[in-house]
């Protein structure tokens, strides 16, 4: 142990040394140090273990090392470590084959990148030269990652740092009742009004100059709102009428976070490009994509596709996602995650914000929930503001950790993002934690 920690001291002291780390002012963090994680759990630099409530970036949907995924990287390293992506490769082949498996009739040829961002940028290109349109629509309120194209598109205050003005760029509203930018009361107001909006935006752009609209089918880091019935549905519809190319950004919310594949099915809709990433292969090697529907794929057919990247569909990582895709089949890792979304967690969260004052709102589905934290119930003045931590939050934050939970935070809310493999005795654990930091949330409640 005294060996385990001394190694843990020197990682930590190199990280600060040499390490720059994303989105941080460098000298003012302190990374939490893991050497190990198992299941649903992680183990700190001082070996105490933390209920990863986080899936560190929402992407370890089957939890850490999974015995049959880390098998299938061992045995493809053995056999295959890399190849050029202009090869036929079989476990790029058949992690093709299974995705499309999942994804409806249509769209069945898959574009592998690095991860979500560049998956985002392909996706933009792609509706782009499809449609010989210039400009792409995306909501306030997202995340699409961090590369130029990506972040522009994000709606979200990192975008106000890094945005070179990419030109062709439009925010729109999309719905969110409990903080309605449309004065709407009910969730189908707050539907048909987005809807109008988003119909609005497009005549003013002129539909003609629109390549596509990209939504998170279910928006993440912005603050998991679910959107209400009749939204995906009303936003294929103006895609059709008006021949834009509809992106559903499945990158965090697919691949079983919200109970089920991908998250569009709950809107019952069929995107034209399906962006993909985290939970394809719970991030144990680092993969993304396109899932490209049979229109799109024909423009390409006898005309070259201008993309590419060195390790596009690379065997590690393509035969992790064959290895997790089996394991999410075999063990019905989907279906615990709605199971425990509607039986656990969602009636816990709902529990707590009865309870506690701080508690303005849980939001969510599957195991993809948000708890927004506000100090004020009456006015929903948020609990840090938008775009920035508060010491409510950081105090809240600092609790769950000390109690053994690893929270996922993004400004004012706590996000509730276990592996889709949590227990629900692990759920319940990690709510009772939840539950005493939250105390320390309602002590800086003022309304
Ligand atoms: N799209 C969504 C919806 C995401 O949540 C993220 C990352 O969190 C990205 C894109 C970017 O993915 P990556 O960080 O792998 O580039």
């Amino acid at each position: 142990a005294a060996d385990a920690r001394a190694e843990a001291a020197r990682a930590y002291e190199l990280d600060r040394a040499h390490v720059f780390h994303s989105w941080s002012a460098q000298a003012e963090i302190s990374p939490m140090t893991i050497t190990a994680s198992a299941g649903s759990y992680v183990w700190d630099g001082d070996g105490k273990r933390l209920l990863d409530f986080s899936s560190q970036m929402v992407n370890t949907n089957i939890g850490h090392q999974h015995p049959k995924v880390v098998e299938a990287i061992a045995a493809q390293a053995a056999k295959l470590c890399t190849v050029a992506p202009h090869h036929a490769n079989d476990a790029r082949s058949e992690a093709a084959r299974l995705i499309t498996t999942h994804t409806p009739a249509g769209l069945d040829k898959v574009f592998f990148t690095n991860g979500g961002a560049d998956a985002v940028e392909h996706a933009v290109r792609m509706a782009k030269l499809h449609t010989g349109r210039p400009k792409v629509l995306s909501r306030y309120r997202s995340y699409h990652g961090g590369t130029d194209t990506a972040v522009a598109l994000t709606g979200d205050p990192r975008r106000w740092a890094t945005d070179s003005g990419t030109r062709g760029v439009v925010h729109f509203f999309g719905p969110f009742l409990y903080r309605s930018q449309f004065h709407a009361e009910t969730q189908q107001q707050e539907c048909e009004r987005a809807l109008a909006h988003l119909e609005q935006v497009v005549a003013m752009e002129g539909s003609g100059t629109i390549a596509a609209i990209i939504l998170e089918s279910v928006p993440g880091t912005a603050g998991i709102m679910v959107p209400p019935p009749g939204y995906l549905t009303g936003v294929r519809e103006i895609c059709d009428r008006h021949g834009i190319v509809f992106i559903a950004d499945e990158v965090m919310a697919g691949f079983g976070r919200t109970g089920r594949w991908f998250a569009f099915e709950h809107g019952d809709v069929t995107p034209d490009l399906i962006t993909f990433a985290k939970g394809v292969n719970s991030g144990y090697v680092p993969l993304g994509g396109v899932v490209i529907n049979t229109a799109i794929a024909e423009t390409f057919a006898h005309r070259a596709y201008p993309g590419g990247l060195t390790y596009s569909g690379h065997p590690l990582a393509t035969a992790a996602a064959v290895a997790t895709i089996r394991a999410m089949e075999d063990e019905q890792i989907v279906e615990n995650a709605a199971t425990i979304g509607a039986e656990v967690i969602g009636p816990g969260l709902r529990e707590l914000a009865d309870r506690h004052p701080s508690v303005g709102e849980v939001r969510g589905v599957g195991v993809f929930w948000a708890v927004e934290l506000v100090a004020d119930r009456a006015t929903r003045e948020p609990l840090a503001p938008y775009g920035s931590s508060s010491p409510a939050m950081t105090e809240t934050i600092a609790a769950c950790k000390s109690a053994g939970l690893l929270p996922f935070a993004n400004y004012n809310r706590i996000h509730v993002v276990p592996p889709c493999t949590v227990t629900a005795d692990e759920a319940r654990a990690g709510l009772e934690i939840l539950d005493r930091a939250l105390d320390v949330a309602d002590r800086h409640v003022t309304g």
